[in-house]
């Protein structure tokens, strides 16, 4: 038995319809259960009841069992005092006291609940192997489908934006420095981000600028900074890069990373990092002023036209400095493009729109998405299995965040699904 789950039956009213009465036989009739107070002090405020016959109002108090009154160390806290009505799961003896020296009434609820709804209850928060409700078939429950939906996209763009927003402050407001860093992060997919972000930080974005008329000093600048220039040359491409990054190491005053931070095992050639920051630097010789015309366009051809590139013929038939690919090196394909839309314009546009109060642009991102074709992995495939709609980015963003901040931490009782299946009434 959970706390929270004591609180949602209080606060849905889920007891049976029968009398209440105190542990001491006092008969209660509720008029208002409160509001539920997420500040510190009691559950719930301005509750209205009668016990015997006599009005009260004040907060209600909730808990497990009656002593955790003590453990939870309400005793001697005047907050307190305002108590009218202590609900507990399970009365274990203990008796809070006020000030004044009176005892708080008890109302115990492990009786009054129907055995379903406590079923109900640990069925939802169940096998995490699946879509922990689906035998309850939740997707019949159009309303609260679409709400939870709603919510956890927002939610998620909402912490999505966040990170972009610290490192906004981070870097004095300079959008496009941070749009650098997040596109190189992206780059770096989930087991490179951090060194792919490292590099980024290391080689500022105005400093590429000023060298992308060279499309080898780009190359050089990253991949020298990155460490892939520190050992012996394996051919002739490697020594013109290890050669131009030399001369402007020492020019700049550059310090490069370990090239132990890079990792490539369990992965497919085609996200080594070697490709990865090639068509980073592809990306950055081929385009000026991206966040700026990214921030412009609607158009989602021409916004993916922005990242389509063209790698070096190097890195169109390598995998790594000196390893010939079996086959021809993929550009970036399609998949990736959508994903870079999905992962990090969208999330940019948010948080720009949320940094400067424009809700236009907060729903540009929600546009975007919607025009973008949905992500297809497993968790939205179970989803989408027993009813929930995957037809764009913005269903699988929704279902991605629905499953990771709610269902796998198993807040039923926060999402209007969960909600709905235990309180039928609503
Ligand atoms: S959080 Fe919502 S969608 Fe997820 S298992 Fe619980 S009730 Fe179902």
């Amino acid at each position: 038995m959970q706390e929270e789950f004591v609180q949602f039956v209080w606060h849905h009213g889920l007891f049976k319809n029968k009398p209440l009465k105190t542990i001491h036989q006092g008969d209660i009739m509720l008029f208002d259960r409160g509001l539920l107070n997420i500040d510190a002090g009691p559950d719930f405020t301005n509750a209205r009841i009668k016990m015997n016959n006599q009005d009260w109002a004040g907060s209600i108090e909730i808990h497990i069992k009656s002593s955790d009154w003590k453990a939870h160390q309400h005793l001697g806290d005047r907050r307190y005092d305002s108590v009218i009505l202590h609900v507990v799961w399970h009365h274990d003896g203990y008796v809070a006291l006020r000030h004044d020296g009176s005892k708080i009434p008890i109302l115990e609820l492990k009786s009054l609940v129907e055995e379903s709804v406590i079923l109900n209850y640990k069925a939802l928060c169940g096998d995490l192997n699946m879509v922990p409700c689906k035998k309850f078939n939740p997707t019949r429950y159009d309303i609260q489908l679409k709400s939870a939906l709603h919510r956890a996209i927002a939610d998620r763009m909402i912490q999505k934006s966040a990170r972009l927003l610290s490192l906004i402050e981070m870097h004095s407001n300079n959008w496009h420095k941070v749009f650098y860093i997040a596109i190189a992060r992206y780059f770096g997919m989930k087991v490179n981000a951090d060194a792919m972000e490292d590099l980024a930080f290391r080689t500022p974005n105005e400093l590429l600028a000023k060298n992308k008329h060279s499309k080898l000093r780009i190359e050089a600048l990253l991949f020298g900074q990155s460490g892939f220039l520190d050992a012996p040359a394996e051919d002739e491409y490697h020594a013109k890069l290890k050669q131009e990054y030399n001369f402007l190491k020492k020019k700049y005053d550059l310090t490069s990373m370990s090239i132990l931070s890079w990792k490539f095992s369990k992965m497919r050639p085609a996200n080594f990092p070697t490709i990865r920051i090639s068509q980073l630097a592809a990306l950055i010789s081929k385009q000026s002023h991206l966040f700026s015309k990214v921030i412009q366009e609607k158009n989602v051809s021409i916004l993916k036209g922005f990242f389509a590139i063209e790698n070096t013929d190097y890195w169109r038939s390598h995998y790594k400095f000196g390893v010939l690919a079996k086959r021809g090196v993929q550009q970036l394909g399609s998949g990736t493009i959508e994903s870079l839309l999905i992962n990090v314009v969208a999330p940019m546009l948010f948080a720009y729109g949320k940094h400067r109060n424009d809700e236009n642009m907060k729903e540009r991102a929600f546009d975007l998405l919607e025009l973008l074709k949905p992500e297809d992995n497993k968790f939205t495939r179970w989803y989408k299995d027993i009813g929930f709609p995957n037809n764009t980015a913005y269903d699988s963003q929704a279902i991605i965040g629905l499953r990771e901040n709610y269902c796998e931490k198993r807040l039923c009782l926060h999402c209007s699904i969960g909600i709905k299946i235990l309180d039928k009434t609503e």
